[in-house]
Formats: C-alpha cells, sequence, structure tokens
C-alpha cells in the first residue's frame, strides 16, 4: 500500500492525508471525493479534491510537469471549507 499525497501549498512539500491505496493508475477510484487533512509540513488544515492527489514518490514528476501554483486552486491557501462556502 502507498500513501496518498498532495502538495502543502504553503511549503510546496508533499504531505501524506492519512490514506493509503494501491498504487495503480486507478486509485482515485478507491478514495473518497474530497476531504481534509492537519499539515505536517506547515500545520494548517488543507481541503483536497481526489482528483488533485497525488501518489507518494510521484512528486518529482508533478513538480516537472507545471509546478505547484498552476494547478492548485485558491481555495487551497485560504483555509476554508469549499463545501461550506
Ligand atoms: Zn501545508
Amino acid at each position: 500500500m502507498t500513501n496518498v499525497m498532495i502538495l502543502c501549498p504553503v511549503t510546496e512539500r508533499p504531505v501524506p492525508v492519512g490514506l493509503q491505496v494501491r498504487p495503480t493508475r486507478r486509485y482515485r477510484s478507491d478514495l473518497p471525493q474530497s476531504g481534509s487533512v492537519r499539515c505536517q509540513a506547515c500545520h494548517r488544515r488543507h481541503y483536497w479534491d481526489r482528483r488533485e492527489t497525488i501518489l507518494e514518490g510521484a512528486t518529482a514528476s508533478w513538480r516537472r510537469d507545471g509546478g505547484i501554483q498552476a494547478k492548485l486552486p485558491a481555495r487551497y491557501l485560504l483555509g476554508r471549507d469549499p463545501i461550506q462556502s
């Protein structure tokens, strides 16, 4: 099993969301639609959508594909739950 990660928008470091999946191309189908995690890197809470998750070890190619700023929506920085807003 492999840790599911998001990239912290503050530190740009990968942080585990607390879920583990089998590392297949379709791993996202085993995840909930979205969730939140208390970030180990910056100690804020981040909300994630499963389309934005990455597998542990995949962060190198993710960065190479254009980096974090272009891909993360602003709500990551606001710390608000998009469902309630
Ligand atoms: Zn963070």
